[in-house]
């Protein structure tokens, strides 16, 4: 028999995409938790806790029902019922009209969508704007769909917003999509009304597609208003706009999410869709609608949960010494490195002095240096102990 192996290709389009950048530091992180050492990790935003009990019940109850273990009905836009709750949704916490039968699309999460959005709408050498810093899945599925990423700057003396105007003309002409995302992970940053007014008139001048990701859409902070970029007169007429229930009904898991906006793009969307998955199980549908009409109480209760956290969190920065005045969204801190420390020195240092791990800033894109990003979503005691830590390695304030 011939024992020769094919010689695998891995597609171009998946070598493209940057590996791990942290082998070294996850390398050092696999040793310590071997050796023993109580290793504390706030690198990763996942909320710890479950998901509300009336929304698993949902869940039991549907899948003992033989309906729905078929296909996902309604096609691949997802159920009517749930297409409708998320309408009642928009409507009643962002004061945003759809139309279920052409605007809305049922996800199996934002995440899926940001590709589905890119193989909609882009074809082989267009160019996709995304934020620098940002959610590091934006330039994947950019480069899965055969676009080319281009990074906008975010900076802090701008709230974190892009300047469009810096954007070269040439670069322009052949960018076909955007991606954004407020409340911003990493930064925090929040938009404005002023912003999408802008974001608006800047995508139909330059013929721009724009995917808003918004699923910390309900985790702001102090009075911070929560937004929808699909409240902005001419929205619908440029973009789409992703959510999720991942984050404010703890069901990261569950995968399950939504599209809404202009009825071309979720035309187009939903086509991929239906060439690739058949939608969400219906029960997990079934249990989205039951977290949209009835769980907007556990939003409340992680936001007082995520609220005591990011001020234990602000005491131990403010006491090591470090400026850094908080914007007010998502479950994320990007805190400033002292000064003169790159994101990955400081990110070892907290390492070996406290066995606290954080998020490396340039992980999110060369405008991320000089960083870190702190996750609220662990235990308080884990949280406690971490900060604890930090205070104990650092007793004298830095440089
Ligand atoms: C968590 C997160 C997502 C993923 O959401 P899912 O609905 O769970 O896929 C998408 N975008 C950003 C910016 C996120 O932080």
């Amino acid at each position: 028999m011939d024992e020769r192996k094919i010689n695998v290709q891995i597609a171009e389009r998946l070598t493209k995409i940057p590996p791990y950048p942290f082998m070294e530091l996850r390398k050092k992180i696999n040793a310590a938790k071997a050796a023993g050492v109580d290793v504390i990790s706030l690198a990763i935003g996942d909320p710890v806790e479950p998901t509300p009990d009336a929304i698993i019940d949902e869940l039991c109850l549907q899948a003992r029902d033989p309906e729905n273990h078929r296909y996902p009905t309604d096609e691949e836009k997802g159920m009517l019922s749930f297409r409708r709750e998320i309408a009642v949704w928009y409507k009643e916490r962002y004061g945003v009209t759809l139309d279920p039968a052409t605007e809305i699309l049922g996800l199996i999460g934002s995440k899926e969508g940001c590709h589905h959005f890119v193989l909609g709408t882009i074809n082989p050498g267009d160019i996709v704007l995304m934020t620098d810093p940002g959610y590091p899945a934006y330039r994947s599925s950019i480069l899965m769909g055969g676009g080319i990423p281009w990074s906008v700057p975010i900076r802090p003396e701008n709230g974190y917003l892009p300047i469009f105007e810096e954007i070269p003309e040439d670069i322009l002409a052949k960018a076909r999509g955007m991606f954004l995302n407020y409340p911003n992970n990493p930064t925090g940053a929040c938009a404005t009304r002023e912003f999408f007014d802008k974001l608006v008139v800047f995508a139909k001048k330059n013929d721009i597609a724009i995917c808003y990701d918004n699923p910390y859409s309900e985790v702001v902070f102090d009075g911070q208003e929560r937004l929808s970029f699909m409240s902005a007169d001419g929205a619908k007429e440029v973009g789409i706009e992703l959510n999720s229930l991942s984050k404010p009904y703890n069901m990261t898991g569950w995968r399950i999410g939504m599209a809404i906006g202009n009825a071309e793009l979720i035309a187009a969307m939903s086509k991929v869709k239906e060439n690739t998955d058949s939608g969400v199980f219906n029960p997990i549908q079934y249990a989205g609608i039951r977290a949209l009409k009835s769980e907007t109480g556990n939003i409340k209760k992680i936001l007082q949960v995520y609220a005591a956290r990011r001020q234990m969190v602000l005491r131990t920065i403010a006491k090591i010494g470090i400026d850094y005045n908080p914007p007010q969204g998502t479950f994320y801190l990007w805190v400033p490195t002292p000064k003169g420390m790159s994101s990955l020195a400081f990110t070892n240092l907290l390492f070996e002095k406290a066995a606290v791990v954080v998020a490396s800033g340039n992980a999110y894109g060369q405008y991320g240096e000089g960083f870190i990003r702190i996750s609220l979503t662990v235990p308080d005691d884990r949280l406690e102990e971490a900060m604890t830590r930090i205070e104990k390695a650092f007793t004298t304030p830095l440089p």
